[in-house]
């Protein structure tokens, strides 16, 4: 089956500061990839070149074939905006927009685009707001939402354009342990419904639950990958060992 997302010895440097050391792998429809590795070995910035929030500084990026980025050299804006159009992206701190309400949040970038009437906006930011569990909340303001609640909204507002892809950068990592949950539970339903997924994440039970692959990083490199088994059950390097065993 040909690939969602294929990223070719991509290479990132914020200065003589090497972050993404020709990373190369690829993503199959339905796949859920996690991705974890220690603080500053790239993750983030491996997310964010995906959705062209970092412009990288050599290799490819395909999106369902269409480059990105092909040998360092970008698509157009256009292409670049269609491409990109094509992804959600969930942060680790949420970023909604304070004066807008949790609805004014989802219907924002959909307004803005036009693509789809008003009224189908309205119809799609309830419905998703009901799948998230927060039907109740639509008129609510950010600054009232727990931290779990808001990560939810964040969900909510990243599908409200229909992306065929979804990427997390350690989306509980802000919450209260027992806030985690609500949150981890809609990413599996997500999961579930076959949307292809890349999840950094610290939660190491989460991850081997509904990864269907592992990626290592470590250092600006994919430095171990494998099925949840291979990497938590028989992990081959001693860095990630050392990893896994910490706290
Ligand atoms: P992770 O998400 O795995 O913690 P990051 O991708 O955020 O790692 O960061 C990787 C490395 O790149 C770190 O050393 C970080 O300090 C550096 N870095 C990230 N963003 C910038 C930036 N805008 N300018 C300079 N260095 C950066
Ligand atoms: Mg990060």
């Amino acid at each position: 089956m040909s690939s969602m997302i294929e990223v070719k010895q991509l290479q990132k440097s914020f200065g003589s500061l090497d972050v993404l050391k020709k990373i190369t792998f690829d993503v199959k429809p339905g796949e859920v990839v996690a991705v974890i590795g220690p603080s500053g070995s790239g993750k983030s910035t491996m997310l964010r070149s995906l959705v062209h929030l970092e412009e990288v500084t050599g290799g490819s990026i395909l999106i369902h074939g269409k480059p990105l980025v092909e040998n360092g050299k970008y698509a157009s804006n256009a292409d670049i905006r269609e491409i990109t159009a094509t992804m959600g992206m969930v942060f680790q701190h949420f970023n909604l927009f304070p004066h807008l309400s949790v609805r004014g949040n989802l219907e924002l970038a959909p307004r803005t685009l036009k693509r789809e009437g008003t009224q189908d906006i309205a119809a799609k930011s309830k419905e998703l707001l009901s799948k998230v569990g927060l039907a109740d909340k639509a008129e609510v303001y950010p600054s009232m939402l727990s931290g779990g609640q808001k990560q939810r909204v964040a969900i909510a507002r990243a599908l409200m354009l229909n992306p065929d892809i979804l990427l997390f950068d350690e989306p509980t990592s802000a919450l209260d342990p027992e806030l985690t949950g609500e949150v981890l539970r809609v990413i599996r339903q997500l999961a579930d419904e076959n949307m292809t997924m890349i999840i950094v994440t610290h939660e190491m039970n989460f991850a081997r639950d509904v990864a269907d692959r592992v990626f290592f990083m470590d250092n600006g490199e994919i430095a171990e990958s494998g099925t949840p088994e291979q990497i938590f059950g028989s992990p081959q390097l001693e860095r990630t060992r050392t990893f896994l065993n910490q706290d």
